[in-house]
């Protein structure tokens, strides 16, 4: 049976831009249709944004890539309207159990509340989800949305200008030349863009290999995340293990520094590793194996003039943590409405300097994560390994020392705490994780949810509190949704947005991130916060 990445999602076809006689000018050129690129372009055509990506490949990828998507990454993709697919196929799960040599150290959940439309994670392969993202460009197509994916399109010159980017291209019919307001390189981690500008990347390389196997097979593990550390088959090393749809299986040995890649490689080789671990008798078959090693590391700023850099193009961390492509897909949902709204003439430039802020930020807290779980993981020093076992050791019988155990502390949406975009928080009492900056938790709503009804446009959400039903302010609209106490009979709404204070106006952005709170409205503060979170004040 062909399998989806097989076949060419996105052949090449001869463009019109290709006989131009000058460079076509477009509004928005995307390099890259990976998770990143496809999620901006979707973004953009949403918001009615011609975009046009060019990609060299023209079939979704393959191999050993994400397959942890985490619940922040979905509500996004349910905007882009394909979050629906991705869970439907998805495995849902939310329970990790850690492991020391062959005891259960302890677990941890990652969902503690109810009141969430979507769960905490879900495991699909990175084929499937880009197969979902282009199926939704053809939708958007369909609908007479400005969007256009170029296969076999390969970028292989980008100049600066004052107020443009200017792209050299070949494809199988020659070369071409395009011009485009705004250049977003989403090219991957050995980003073309990134070198053919000569920009830097700056951070570390990790000297350890993992071995990925990608096993189909019938199997009663439970659908949850299991993390070993020294476990008897693969000793003095670390093995972690994930449910994938279609009864595949993601095994992830650690193997060390010091290897022969083609020995490890070899099929008898892996079937060796795959047996101590699974059983002499397992009946399996081999997806797709590989070994990587991997970097944390950005870029200093990823908004350089009219080309801007996002995904693994501007940032790359670990595997451990799931933080690859779900912050890639923050990237994109901070840029989406700030490119609307310059393109709109409604905003300046400079409301870019506010994606570099924002988004380094996410990055950094990222790289930390992922280089404290890769030091626990890969201790440097004999002395560094004796107090990780020591700690493994005692997690199993004393909580106190499960938070130092650390497997990979998975994916959550950064805070934009200090951001220029954010107007002081002035609703005394309200709850901490909904201060400004910070994404909106979901909550439930009756029949519904919140998020869905946030959507993707800036909102004045009231709770228990008068407003109008819509306010401009300088070409921008907020318009309101009026929530009550007396609808929340859970209670997890008040618990999420009002904390102790008993009414409360938000001021919410288009990417779901809070902008400014009151207690009541106040139509100067309103009128200032949008100013703000448009970058105007
Ligand atoms: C083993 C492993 C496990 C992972 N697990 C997870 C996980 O569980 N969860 C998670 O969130 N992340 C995970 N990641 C990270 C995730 O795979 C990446 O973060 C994600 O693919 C980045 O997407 P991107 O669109 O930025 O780049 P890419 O997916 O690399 O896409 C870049 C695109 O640019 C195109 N391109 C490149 N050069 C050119 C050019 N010159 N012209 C035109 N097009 C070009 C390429 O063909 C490609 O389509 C994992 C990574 C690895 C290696």
């Amino acid at each position: 049976m062909t399998k989806i990445f097989e076949v060419p999602l996105y052949p090449y076809e001869r463009s019109r831009d290709q006989d131009a006689i000058a460079p076509k000018r477009h509004k928005v050129v995307v390099v890259g249709a990976g998770p990143i690129g496809l999620g901006l372009a979707i973004d953009l055509a949403q918001q009615d944004v011609p975009v046009v990506v060019l990609d060299d490949n023209d079939k979704v990828s393959f191999g050993s890539r994400a397959i942890c998507f985490a619940k922040r990454p979905l509500e996004i993709l349910d905007r882009l309207g394909c979050g629906e697919r991705m869970v439907e196929k998805g495995v849902e799960w939310e329970l990790g159990k850690v492991f020391f040599d062959e005891h259960e150290v302890f677990e941890f959940h990652l969902q503690p509340e109810d009141g969430h439309q979507r769960p905490a994670f879900i495991n699909l392969q990175q084929y499937y989800f880009e197969q979902y993202m282009v199926e939704r460009v053809r939708e958007l197509q369909a609908d007479g949305k400005p969007i256009e994916i170029r296969g076999g399109n390969k970028v292989v010159a980008v100049g600066k200008h004052k107020d443009h980017a200017h792209i050299e291209i070949e494809t199988p019919e020659g070369p071409y030349e395009l011009e485009a307001d705004w250049l977003v390189a989403c090219d991957g981690a050995n980003s073309p863009t990134r070198r053919m500008l000569n920009l830097d990347f700056v951070g570390k390389v990790f000297e350890d290999n993992f071995l990925i196997a990608d096993v189909i097979m019938e199997a009663d593990f439970p659908t949850e995340r299991w993390f070993w550390f020294d476990p008897p088959f693969n000793r003095g090393q670390s093995a972690l293990l994930h449910k994938q749809p279609d009864n595949v299986w993601r095994i992830d040995f650690q193997i060390g520094w010091d290897i022969d890649r083609d020995e490890e490689l070899k099929p008898e080789n892996i079937d060796k590793r795959l047996r101590a671990m699974l059983g002499k008798e397992v009946d399996y078959e081999l997806e797709w194996s590989s070994i990587y090693t991997f970097q944390c590391r950005r870029m200093e700023t990823f908004h350089q003039g009219h080309v801007i850099f996002a995904g693994d193009a501007a940032h790359q961390v670990s595997p451990f943590g799931a933080r690859g492509a779900n912050s890639g897909l923050q990237d994109t949902d901070n840029l989406g409405w700030k490119l609307k709204l310059i393109l709109d003439g409604k905003a300046p430039d400079s409301l870019l300097d506010s994606y570099d802020a924002e988004r380094i930020h996410g990055a950094d807290e990222n790289i930390l994560n992922s280089t404290r779980s890769t030091d626990f993981i890969t201790p440097k020093s004999k002395m560094s390994r004796i107090l990780r076992d020591a700690v493994l050791d005692l997690a199993e019988n004393h909580a106190f020392a499960r938070p130092l155990v650390n497997s990979g502390r998975l994916s959550v949406p950064a805070i934009y705490d200090g951001s220029p975009l954010n107007t002081p928080d002035a609703l005394e009492g309200g709850p901490a994780r909904t201060r400004p900056g910070a994404p909106c938790p979901d909550a439930p709503l009756g029949k519904g949810f919140l998020l869905p009804e946030l959507g993707g446009r800036f909102t004045l959400l009231t709770i228990d509190a008068d407003a109008p039903d819509e306010i401009e302010e300088d070409g921008v609209t907020a318009t309101r949704l009026a929530l009550s106490t007396k609808n929340d009979p859970s209670g997890g709404l008040a618990a999420r947005y009002l904390g102790d204070a008993a009414s409360a106006v938000y001021l919410i952005r288009p990417d779901q991130h809070v902008a400014a709170r009151f207690p009541e409205f106040n139509d100067a503060q309103i009128r200032f916060a949008i100013r703000r979170a448009t970058g105007k004040e």
